[in-house]
């Protein structure tokens, strides 16, 4: 079976690989000429690494990271909100994985023939027949399959021709980002909460860390050229260490800015032959750290979804059963963990901070759990995997 993949994203690239494996012939279309991520580092939880371990890539995947993670949140003055120790958090979560953006994609594009990646192919619509899918791309070429799917991210065109064009929901707050050389390990790891405004601490191998700040901001506020790095010192003024020479190991350059946004939960993702996969399908933000994550076990369930259909209109049925309520149930849960996180209010922040203080740390541990203790394939499932 002939599978149209629009997007060359960890979603698309996973998907590719979860569909070879079963057996079934994927075909990625990728707008741009390289396959590409940004600097900065990714969180890859245990839901994750055990979908890539059905696909056999978990060993690789664990060697491009650090080994005894450690959770935590706390308050600008350093203080332990919550704290979850390395070995309580590998055994309550299983392993997780931290490694760079481009670490990743290329692992993942080296599992994958080239001949099936097909590179300046800017998807603009599709046809749908009874027997197939035509997928029209800029320029006028044209690629027909038995099944296409849109991994096209957040700004999906794929999206937009099954269930009309929606403009993501801006989350009220922005991200920057930065991995940078930085020694002596191990760090004080997780998130720092104040009003309106979070840093995040990640070590990566290699004497790295990932680190992450976001701040409550008008949509499309962008800082002026060349003061970044000194807007965020400023910013983040007075806070714990290390975190102000954390943002100053930073080269102004390499110094990411995104926008945070989401959408409302789709109803369906599917119609006929078609189906969405990854952002397109369901964007989230990233205060969980499960976009890349709930993708990777889409294209596992997808792939498992497909094998057996005798049609695949009915196999599409079946991964949209299996993948919406998850998916929905983790869009709001990190929706709502955002517009918590991010209170600028001094009294709204007293009351969050002794809250998190007074959780139980077992009552914490045990909602990540039902998060990241989860496999999308069953064992019957994985047999299906080659
Ligand atoms: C600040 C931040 C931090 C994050 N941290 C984490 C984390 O720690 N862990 C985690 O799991 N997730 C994290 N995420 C989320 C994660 O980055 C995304 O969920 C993930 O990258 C989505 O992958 P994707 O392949 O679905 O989409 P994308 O990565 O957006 O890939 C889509 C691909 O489709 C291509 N494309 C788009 N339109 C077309 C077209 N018309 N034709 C052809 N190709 C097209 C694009 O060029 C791109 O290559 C974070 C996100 C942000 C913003």
């Amino acid at each position: 079976m002939r599978v149209l993949i629009i997007g060359g994203g960890i979603g698309g690239l996973t998907a590719a690989i979860a569909l070879r494996k079963a057996g079934l012939d994927p075909q990625v279309y990728e707008r741009a000429s390289a396959l590409r991520e940004v600097g900065a580092g990714i969180g890859l939880m245990a839901n994750a690494v055990q979908a890539l371990d059905a696909l056999g890539l978990g060993g690789a995947i664990r060697a491009l990271s650090l080994a005894g993670m450690q959770g935590g949140l706390r308050n600008s003055k350093g203080e332990a909100l919550m704290e979850v120790p390395a070995d309580e958090f590998s055994r309550q979560f299983g392993a997780m994985a931290v490694m760079h953006r481009a670490a990743l994609l290329s692992a993942l594009e080296s599992e994958l023939d080239a001949a099936r990646l097909h590179l300046n192919h800017e998807f603009v619509r599709f046809d749908q027949e009874d027997h197939g899918v035509t997928a029209h791309f800029n320029g006028g070429g044209a690629q027909r399959g038995e099944v296409l799917i849109g991994a096209d991210g957040l700004r999906s065109a794929v999206r937009a021709q099954l269930f009309g064009a929606r403009a993501p929901r801006y989350a009220g707050y922005t991200a920057w980002r930065a991995v940078v050389p930085f020694e002596p390990l191990p760090l004080v790891t997780g998130e720092t909460w104040g009003r309106g405004r979070r840093f995040g601490i990640v070590p990566m191998a290699g004497g790295r860390v990932y680190w992450f700040a976001t701040a409550n901001a008008r949509e499309g506020e962008r800082d002026p050229a060349g003061q970044t790095k000194s807007n965020l010192l400023r910013s983040f003024l007075g806070w714990h260490r290390p975190i102000e020479a954390l943002i100053e190991a930073a080269d102004e350059s390499s110094i990411l800015r995104n926008d945070i946004y989401d959408l409302d939960p789709l109803t369906a993702w599917t119609q006929g032959r078609v189906t969405l996969l990854g952002d397109a399908a369901h964007p989230m933000t990233p205060n969980l750290g499960q976009g890349a994550c709930q993708a990777m076990e889409d294209a596992v369930v997808l792939a498992v979804c497909l094998k057996p259909a005798a049609r695949p209109e009915n196999g599409l049925a079946e991964y949209q059963r299996r993948r919406i309520p998850r998916t929905r149930a983790i869009v709001l849960q990190s929706r709502r963990f955002g517009q918590i996180a991010q209170w600028q209010s001094p009294f709204l922040c007293g009351l969050r901070d002794r809250a998190v203080r007074m959780t139980p740390r077992a009552l914490a541990v045990r909602s990540l759990k039902d998060l990241v203790a989860y496999h999308p394939l069953s064992p019957g499932d994985r047999s299906l995997l080659g």
